[in-house]
Order: C-alpha cells, then structure tokens, then sequence
C-alpha cells in the first residue's frame, strides 16, 4: 500500500529513476553507493543550472525565527524548484504539503530536506546539552537523543541540526549552555552518543530517526573575548588537540551532515575557508557527507569584508559548502562559472536525501498518528525526568543539609521558583511552558502548600531594561522593598529556605555573550539579606554557563546546579532536593572565581613560571594579583549525597613500551549512608614532550553505583594511543619520556604517579 502510493506521487521521471534502481523498490536496505551513485548521476544530467542552485537553496519557513533575515515568496520559489530544503517548519500538515509540492509539482520532484534544532528535545524537553554531559553517562545521552529525534521525526522532521560539540573554555559565550563543556576526550564521546541516539544505525529505512548535522565547523566555541561571532586565533597544534577532536569524533560516528560556523579561522571565515571544509573535513577525515553553512552565513562575509555577494558564494561553493541557509546568495549570484564545485554541491544534497530514504518514500516521516501518538508522552517525560535528575550537580553541602527530611517547614524564595519557561532553556524547540510544571508546584505537590511559604523576592535584575533582555518571567513592579520584606518574612517563618536563583533561559544560548559571571544583582543582594536570618540557606541555580559564585560558595549551605533541565526539571529538582534521586552529576567545564579569569579550563598548560602549589600570589610567577589562581569548582567535580574513599592507585608496571598495555587500579568505597554514583576519573600528562603539553588530560573514566560500604577495584588500561598526540608538525605521535599517571574524583583532587614510555 505505502509502495503504491509513494510511487503514484512521483513524477515520472523520478519514477523512471526508481525504477532503475532495483534495489529501492525491493526493500528497506540502504542500497550501494553503485546504486545510488547511478541515481544521482541520472538525476544530475537532467538538472538545469536554476535546479541545482535550487538544491542548495535552504529558506526559513515558520512563524519564529532563528536569525535575522526572513525569506520570502516561499511557495513560488518552491513550485519552480527553487528549493532544496526548508528549515523551522514543523508539524506533519504542513510538511507534507510543502512535499507534496516539491514532489508532484515541479519538474523533476525532488523532494525536500525538513531541518530544525532539536538540541535538547523536540516537545518533551531534555536538560541543555552543557547538563546533559554533566551526565558523563553515554547511554543516557543516546538515550535522550533518541527520544528528541522520535518526536522530531514524528513531527515531520528529517534533519536536526544537532549535536553541537564546539569546545568552550570562556563561560561569557553564551553557547557554552548548547555544547559539552571544555573536554575534547568526553566532548568526542558525546558527539558520537549524540550521533548513535539521532541517527541509529540506519536512517534509510527508519522513520525514526533522521539526518544529524555537527556544529559549527569549526572554533566556533573559541570567539575572541567569548563575544558571540568574533573572531577566533589559534594555532594549529591547538585546533588538532583539543578543537576538532568531538568534530571528527561525531564524523567517525558517520553524521550525515556538518554546518560552517559563523567565526573566522585563520583570517578566513570558516563558511569560504576550503582549507577546513575540503582539506580537513574531507581529505583527513572521510567525511563524504553534506555541508550547509549557518543561517545567512554566505551572505554574511561580505560584512566580514571577504567580497561582494557574488564572490562570497563563488568562495563559499569553491570551499565545499553544499547548501546555502537563508541567505539565497547561491541561488541569485552562482553563474555556470562555478559549475564544477556547483555540482559537487548538488551531488552531495541529492546523495543526504537519498540517504534519508527519501525518493523511496518521500513522506515517510509524515505520519498523522506518530504525530499524535508520539509525542509527549509519559514514557518520555519519564526518561526526561530521569535524565534531569543526572545533569544535577551538587556544588556545596555544608554538614549534609541536603537532602531535606520533608519534616522542614520551607520558604520558597526567588525569581525562577514559580517561572515555568525558564526551566526549558534556550532552544527548546516546541517546548511548551505551559505544560511545564514549576518549583513551587512541584514542592508543594509534594509537601502540601500549607509547608511551602513562597515568595519571589526580587526580580532577576535590578535594572529593568536588562530584565526586558533577560526574562521570560513577568515582571514584578512592586517596589523592590517590599518584595524584598515579602521574602525576609516568609524566610523567618521557616526551617530552611530554598532559593530558586541564578540566570534566565534567555541569558545563555546564541546572542547571550555576558561580560559579567555573577548571579545578577537584585538576586545576590536578596541573597545576602537572606543570610542575615541565620536559616539554612539552599540554592538551587539556573544557569546555561559557569557562573562566579564565589560569594555564594561561601555564604550559602548548599548549592544545587540544576542548570536548564526541561520539562521535567521541577519534580526532578524536588525529588532530588528530598533524596529520592541522589546527584550524580560532574562538571564539564570549570566554573571561575571570576569572570577575570575567563578564559579558565583544567586542560591548560604550564608557562615556565607556573604558580605555586597552595600560594595565592608569588612575584614573578603565572598568577593574578588579586585572585588564586585556582577555579571556584574544577572540571569533573560534583558531590553527592555519599562519600568515596579511594585505595592508593596501583600501576602494573613502571615502563612501557609502544606495544604494551599498562593497567592502573584503585578501589572506591562507599563511606556514606546512600548508594551513590561515582565518577573515577583518568588523567595523563606527557611531562616532556617536543611541543608543550597540557598540565593533564581526561583519557578515559567509570562509572560506578556503590551501596553503601560496598567497594569496587577500578582498572584503566594504558597503550601508546592514549599517549599520542599532534605534534609542532601535526604527526600523530606518542613521544618516549616520563607520564604521569592521575586518578580523582575530579580534576583537582587526584593523586599522582609517574611511568615511562620507552
Ligand atoms: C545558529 C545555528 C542554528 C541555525 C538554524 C543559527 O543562528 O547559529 O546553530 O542551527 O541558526 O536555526
């Protein structure tokens, strides 16, 4: 039945192509690239010069944007084949129609590529990508990837441009809160996790999952100043370590897709720079998928000063950058001058689609009844909630006030505790706040609102012209006073005060660089009144970065960074604060003193002045006058409700040589009251090398679940390959000399021991 209609809706000359191509009419299997090579090259040698720049022609369709330009005469551009893909249009109706268009009605019916950023969940809404690694946990990551992509696809949805694996060591990006944190080891392995969970093994035969596409290729974590945009300077040696480490790694894992990012990567922007897009990302890498540039990417060199319009597509085509997205420059500006990166381009969006089963069955992801019945569902808020309850990392807990009892009367306190919105995030797609439940509810659902005295307290900021930038929320007009005396007295009627505090969705994501870390003022100075009762004070923290919160470290009992985490984020937070789940999650990026410091990550090397170990300042060495030169909270840190004893470490030998295997043990123990999950971390450094080297580096980390007292030998195995890195000429090398060998429960509390590489 699907057959026959699928085949009906083609035009004839698709059809013809079908025809010749056995092997997609007989069944599901993705079919040789023989196969689909013939395909295209059939297709090909019918296209006018207008129907391939068509094909890379990506517009916005929807009500919402995600840039700054709209595109317009939609339908027209569609029905003269003008179109290769539409992006932010949802829901099945309207999908199909724009397909059947594409399909029945021009002349050679190509179908459409549907993209949309699903970068933490489609409607059920998982924790920000920044939280969801603070899971360190790849079957969860997979697992909620899994679920965004078949709400996605039962949306209508074939592309989600998803994941994103920039590596970012400066918390004022705002696009801290969309990546995995500072990392390339663990950042590497998310990529691919993210990349298993959207597109499964197969995604020809599979309305379920959909085509991913990496970004932003390439830097685009590394903008100068952490201003969103801006420039990036790096070296080589630096790029090879530690930036394309997750791109490659999700590459490997055979994303169909890749974007260019918006920056400039040595002086060219990365959208013309064919350096990156052909000579890495192809020759080096394999990668034989598709590339799109960002949201008017193309168009927006000519603002970089790279040339006009019609030179900037010349470049951007020449550098391997298949589809353009909203800017329309190939479309308008390509002449046949190009003709031979233009067809390189088609062939590779013709071969995404055909990848994507789509001239086999191009409405295969619309389906009114997944529609309905795959979306929202209780079994994904379930696996939502679960996955919140992971990305939660406990900061503070000073003599164990956490978890609650449930016998303390609570004040509920401060501007994000009865705001259903900003627990979704940035980018949270067709996240609805108004099916989204709040802290208050969730805590009085439990306790009974005759337990929870609530007050707002304040607004987020002070000044409410930044209000209007930073908050969902509504604001409150009340005097400042008097919301302030509000929280003072429900704070003296209480127990313990839980504080819902921190940024607003709005305040990280794309186009929210900060220049200031801090908690904003009106929620810090609430803060310390607050610590003038001499309750215990809670603070649960929204945020899309690492924040400095120095003073908060210090003057508050417990600290719970909730981060954004979804449509289930307030029963999660709630059971955690109680103890039904037991916080797991760890850091994956370093969280400042200050916003001084930034850029401040752990992988960092040493100057030949490093400073010294426990001094604050020394003269004449690498530190800050007026700050240790230590972080607030180190990459990989987080507590839980339980303690861990680890053994001394134990290494099976001294020396290796290339060919050996080395194994290091420790044995954890539970010395809490609770079961609880740990995190055992693995770190090198390479003490000398030709090219300087990090002071340490991830290699490899388990986790374990221990019932209390129980214990658990840990063994990393150590071979050259996790010695090797780029050297000064970019050789993959591993370079004989002394290691050191660190195990922790994060990147700070580690010991250390020493083993040579012959
Ligand atoms: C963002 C991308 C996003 C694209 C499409 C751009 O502004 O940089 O991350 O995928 O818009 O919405």
């Amino acid at each position: 039945m699907r057959y026959l209609r699928t085949i009906t809706s083609y035009s004839p000359f698709v059809l013809t192509l079908i025809m010749m191509s056995c092997v997609s009419l007989c069944g599901a299997a993705q079919p040789t690239d023989k196969v689909m090579n013939r395909f295209v090259d059939s297709l090909m040698e019918r296209m006018t010069l207008d129907e391939k720049l068509g094909q890379l022609n990506l517009l916005t369709q929807s009500d919402f944007t995600t840039g700054e330009k709209r595109n317009h005469g939609f339908e027209q551009k569609l029905r003269k084949g003008h179109v290769g893909g539409v992006l932010n249009m949802v829901g099945v109706d309207k999908i199909r129609q724009a397909q059947q268009v594409a399909v029945e009605e021009t002349r050679l019916g190509i179908p459409l590529l549907f993209g949309f950023d699903v970068i933490h969940g489609y409607k059920t809404i998982f924790p920000i990508p920044l939280a969801l690694s603070c899971t360190w946990n790849m079957e969860t990551i997979a697992a909620a990837a899994s679920v965004m992509t078949t709400e996605a696809t039962a949306a209508g949805l074939n592309w989600t441009y998803s994941p994103m694996v920039d590596i970012c060591r400066d918390a004022r990006w705002g696009r801290i809160a969309e990546g995995a944190g500072e990392d390339p080891y663990l950042g590497s392995l998310v990529a691919r996790a993210m990349v298993r969970g959207i597109q499964g093994k197969d995604y020809y035969s599979a309305n379920n999952k959909m085509m991913a596409c990496v970004k932003h290729f390439a830097l685009y974590g590394a903008a100068e100043a952490g201003l969103d945009y801006n420039r990036v300077e790096m070296s080589r040696n630096t790029m090879y370590n530690d930036y394309f480490p997750p791109y490659r790694a999700a590459v490997e894992e055979g994303a169909g897709s890749v974007m260019a990012s918006f920056n400039d990567v040595e002086g060219i922007p990365a959208t013309a720079n064919r350096w990156l897009m052909t000579q890495v990302l192809r020759n080096e890498w394999g990668f034989g998928g598709m590339v799109v540039s960002d949201y008017t990417g193309v168009s927006e060199m000519h603002a970089h000063g790279t040339g006009s319009l019609g030179e900037v597509a010349s470049l951007a085509v020449g550098a391997g950058v298949d589809m353009d997205m909203v800017s329309e420059t190939y479309l308008n500006t390509l002449t046949d001058k190009d003709i031979k990166y233009i067809n390189h381009a088609c062939r590779r969006v013709l071969e995404a689609k055909y990848r994507l089963g789509l001239f086999y069955d191009p409405y295969k992801y619309c389906s009114t009844r997944r529609e309905q019945d795959s979306i929202y569902t209780p079994a994904h808020l379930e696996v939502a909630e679960r996955v919140a309850a992971r990305s939660f990392v406990l900061l503070k807990n000073q003599d164990n006030i956490l978890p609650l009892t449930g016998k303390e009367k609570v004040a509920l306190i401060g501007p994000m505790a009865e705001s259903h919105g900003e627990l979704l995030g940035s980018w949270c797609a067709r996240g609805d706040w108004r099916q989204t439940e709040n802290v208050r509810q969730a805590l009085e659902r439990r306790l009974g609102s005759q337990n929870v005295v609530y007050a707002k307290g304040c607004n987020v900021y002070e000044n409410l012209a930044l209000n209007h930038h930073a908050s969902y929320p509504e604001i409150d007009m009340r005097p400042a006073d008097s919301m302030k005396l509000e929280a003072m007295q429900a704070a003296r009627q209480a127990d313990v005060i839980v504080c819902v505090m921190g940024e607003t969705a709005n305040m990280s994501g794309e186009s929210a660089s900060r220049a200031n870390l801090d908690i904003p003022d009106a929620q810090r100075d609430l803060l310390k009144l607050l610590v003038t009762t001499g309750k215990p004070i809670v603070l649960v923290l929204t945020n899309g970065r690492p924040l400095s919160i120095a003073w908060e470290n210090e003057h508050l009992n417990a600290i719970l960074d909730v981060w954004f985490g979804g449509s289930m984020a307030a029963s999660a937070i709630v059971k955690t604060l109680y103890g039904d789940y037991n916080p797991s999650g760890r850091l994956t990026c370093t969280f400042p003193q200050t916003v001084g410091q930034c850029p401040i990550y752990y992988n960092h090397k040493s100057t030949g002045r490093p400073p010294l170990q426990n001094k604050w300042f020394t003269k004449y060495r690498t530190n800050y006058i007026d700050v240790s030169p230590l972080p607030l909270y180190p990459f990989g840190y987080g507590l839980s409700y339980s303690q861990f004893s680890y053994s001394p470490m134990q290494l099976s030998a001294t020396e290796m040589t290339a060919t050996d295997t080395l194994r290091v043990s420790v044995t954890v123990r539970n010395v809490g009251q609770r079961t609880a999950t740990e995190t055992v971390q693995l770190y090198l450094r390479d003490l000398i090398a030709t090219t300087t080297r990090p002071v340490k580096e991830l290699k490899d980390f388990s986790q374990i679940t221990l019932r209390p007292n129980e214990k658990r030998e840990v063994t990393f195995l150590i071979t050259v390959d996790k010695l090797k890195y780029y050297d000064h000429n970019l050789n993959y090398t591993a370079e004989p000399g002394a290691f050191q060998v660190m195990i922790g429960s994060n990147s700070r509390d580690v010991e250390t021991t020493q083993f040579i590489l012959k």
